[in-house]
């Protein structure tokens, strides 16, 4: 049989998450952010199950054109827009909706003679400094876009900072920019992320950008998806492969990191940072085998890991083992990582399997 390493993928726990971010900004439309490979969970798997956003948004072009590929015809806005202008022609046949964060994709806006449709999102700089027009640059921009044959709409758009710190002041600075380099343009308004979703209706506005929170994980560090109400829609599992007896001051694994105190059963499962279980995660983070919690001991290898089961002395070769998800939030496995649980989900390999569940 196949090595049982699979990433689950909760097709209702998705919508569940998607009605939470309607219900959370009742008066937004929402674009579901479903850049890298739907942030891991898989493209293909996700698309059906979010069937009623308002629009869908990816980081590139590829991306853009495995949804058209999938028969999806929701818009979909390049958060980046085109970095090189031959891109433009593919852009147009895709069908593609560009974000304009840069004067140099006006020109070539310009050049090519047309806009690839005829709604465009001008992303303006509020204090993130990665992309966006500058402030005073703002309403020629907007100018420009407006005189491109064939365009009708041009959005406004900013991203925030540090909207995941409720407490910080930065996310207050960059709102009172943006309504005042936008106070005369036309538009429609577009700020929040997830983490601005769920910290502030304030920060709402005409569309919400809803990304990790769909996945049903928090962007905060101090609460789980289920805190906030979310259901995690990646659930990732294996099985134990062997279990073996470790005598007191003997160790474990690679390094020899590990070393046992007492005598111990060690169960060792399936998975490893070959399939995207991250190599940082240290001595004592929880695994769940069978459903009961125990932890991890010895270094994570390529292939597998050692698992120490002290609270599940009944565990057989075969048993269960779950990484993240259901039962145990990958936000807890990040902060054992010293990573953020974005990373983790992005970072599965293509020797997992994945599976649909409860479509
Ligand atoms: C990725 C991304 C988002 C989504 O952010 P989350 O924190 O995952 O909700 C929103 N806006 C832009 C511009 C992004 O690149």
């Amino acid at each position: 049989m196949a090595r049982n390493t699979l990433a689950q993928i909760d097709s209702a726990a998705l919508k569940h998450n998607l009605e939470r971010v309607r219900a959370l900004a009742p008066r937004s439309r929402v674009m579901a952010v479903v850049k890298a490979d739907a942030y891991g969970h898989r493209l293909d798997l996700c698309l059906p199950a979010l069937e009623h956003a308002d629009m869908l948004a990816v980081a590139t072009l590829e991306e853009a054109r495995a949804i058209r590929r999938l028969g999806n015809g929701l818009p979909v806005l390049l958060l980046e827009g085109v970095i090189h202008s031959d891109d433009l022609v593919v852009a147009s046949d895709l069908d593609l909706e560009l974000t304009i964060h840069h004067l140099d994709q006006i020109r070539a806006l310009e050049r090519f003679g047309r806009a690839p449709t005829s709604r465009l999102w001008l992303k303006v700089d509020t204090g993130m400094h990665r992309l966006g027009v500058a402030g005073e640059d703002a309403a020629l921009a907007h100018q420009r876009l407006l005189a491109l044959p064939g365009v009708e709409q041009v959005n406004l758009v900013s991203h925030f900072a540090s909207a995941d710190e409720p407490g910080g002041d930065l996310t207050g600075r960059q709102v009172e920019r943006f309504d005042r380099i936008v106070r005369n343009l036309e538009g429609e308004h577009c700020l929040a992320n997830s983490a601005a979703i769920l910290a502030d209706s304030g920060l709402h506005r005409d569309w919400v950008r809803a990304g990790i929170m769909l996945y049903g994980i928090s962007p905060f560090s101090d609460q789980c998806g289920k805190d906030l109400g979310l259901q995690p829609v990646m659930t990732l599992t294996s099985e134990l492969i062997a279990i073996n007896h470790v005598s007191a001051g003997e160790v474990i694994g690679y390094g020899a990191r590990f070393r046992a105190e007492r005598d111990m059963h060690v169960g060792v499962a399936a998975i490893g940072y070959g399939d995207g279980y991250p190599r940082s995660v240290a001595d004592g983070a929880p695994v769940l085998v069978d459903g009961h919690r125990c932890s991890m001991a010895g270094r994570v290898s390529m292939d597998m890991i050692t698992i120490d089961l002290e609270n599940c002395p009944d565990a057989r070769v075969g048993a269960p083992v779950t990484l993240w998800g259901r039962g145990l939030p990958v936000e807890t496995i990040a902060a054992h990582a010293d990573t953020i649980a974005y990373e983790l989900v992005c970072r599965i390999t293509r020797r997992v399997r994945y599976r649909s569940i409860n479509i």
